[in-house]
């Protein structure tokens, strides 16, 4: 009862910060509502006993560590996060005398080899199942800087992205704006000119090489550290990736 009162409390506190949410960053209302019926039923959960649970082993991307996370998955729904304990990177230590060792893996259910999620880590939950968690390309329908955003089909994403064009024509000041496409700069045939570059006369002597050269790469922290070389250098072919 008492954690119930406590739970209520909660709620109410996170309806008045999501009230202020709506205030200072413009959510929709009726997003807003989505989102308080969702609290509560989705976030981790206690550990189900009574039903049967898939576990899944997979990695945490809430951060650039990399743990490895435990994933329960009851009848469809992803109710718990926890640490891997076989992960390297979520090994329990232990004092033995004056050294750090690793816990015993078999230290059994009580032991301490259970691995563990930071906070951020458990909070995945939510980036599974937040109802502002954006599934659909976004395409800017307003000036820079004006927030003003369209949802597009993948379809139309990857067709502007790859032909290019006047892409922005319904965004007064743009109408003439011509966007060269992925296709267009993927190509070995012709080279970077003074149309493509401000810099010809820094190049080296054999220039700045194919149009393929503009294509770069530039990350912040790379959540996703093995699948982008596959993309960057097995598909498009070039080696430019810049990490922050
Ligand atoms: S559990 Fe925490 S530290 Fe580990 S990867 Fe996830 S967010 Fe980063």
């Amino acid at each position: 009862m008492e954690a119930k009162m406590k739970r209520r409390t909660f709620l109410k506190l996170s309806t008045a910060a999501i009230a202020a949410g709506v205030t200072v960053s413009n959510f929709k209302d009726a997003d807003a509502a989505e989102w308080k019926k969702e609290i509560g039923k989705k976030g981790s959960q206690p550990d189900p006993v009574d039903e049967e649970v898939k576990l899944i082993r997979s990695v945490c991307l809430m951060c650039h560590g990399g743990c490895g996370l435990q994933a329960k998955v009851a009848k469809g729904e992803l109710v718990k996060l926890d640490g891997n304990p076989y992960h390297p990177n979520n090994y329990d230590y232990e004092a033995k005398g004056d050294i750090v060792v690793e816990s015993d893996l078999d230290g059994g259910h009580t032991g301490k080899d259970r691995g563990t999620l930071c906070p951020k880590g458990n909070a995945g939950i939510y980036s599974l199942y937040s109802p502002f968690r954006l599934q659909h390309p976004l395409k800017r329908a307003g000036a820079r800087g004006s927030g003003k955003w369209k949802v597009i089909s993948w379809k139309q994403a990857i067709t502007e992205i790859c032909g290019g064009g006047k892409l922005f024509k319904d965004v007064k000041g743009e109408e003439n704006r011509n966007i060269e496409g992925l296709k267009s700069i993927l190509n070995n045939e012709n080279p970077i000119g003074p149309e493509d570059s401000a810099y010809m006369d820094e190049a080296p002597p054999g220039g700045w090489g194919p149009k393929r050269n503009q294509f770069v790469w530039a990350h912040g922290r790379n959540e996703q550290s093995p699948l982008t070389p596959r993309f960057v250098s097995d598909s498009a072919g070039v080696p430019h990736m810049l990490n922050h």
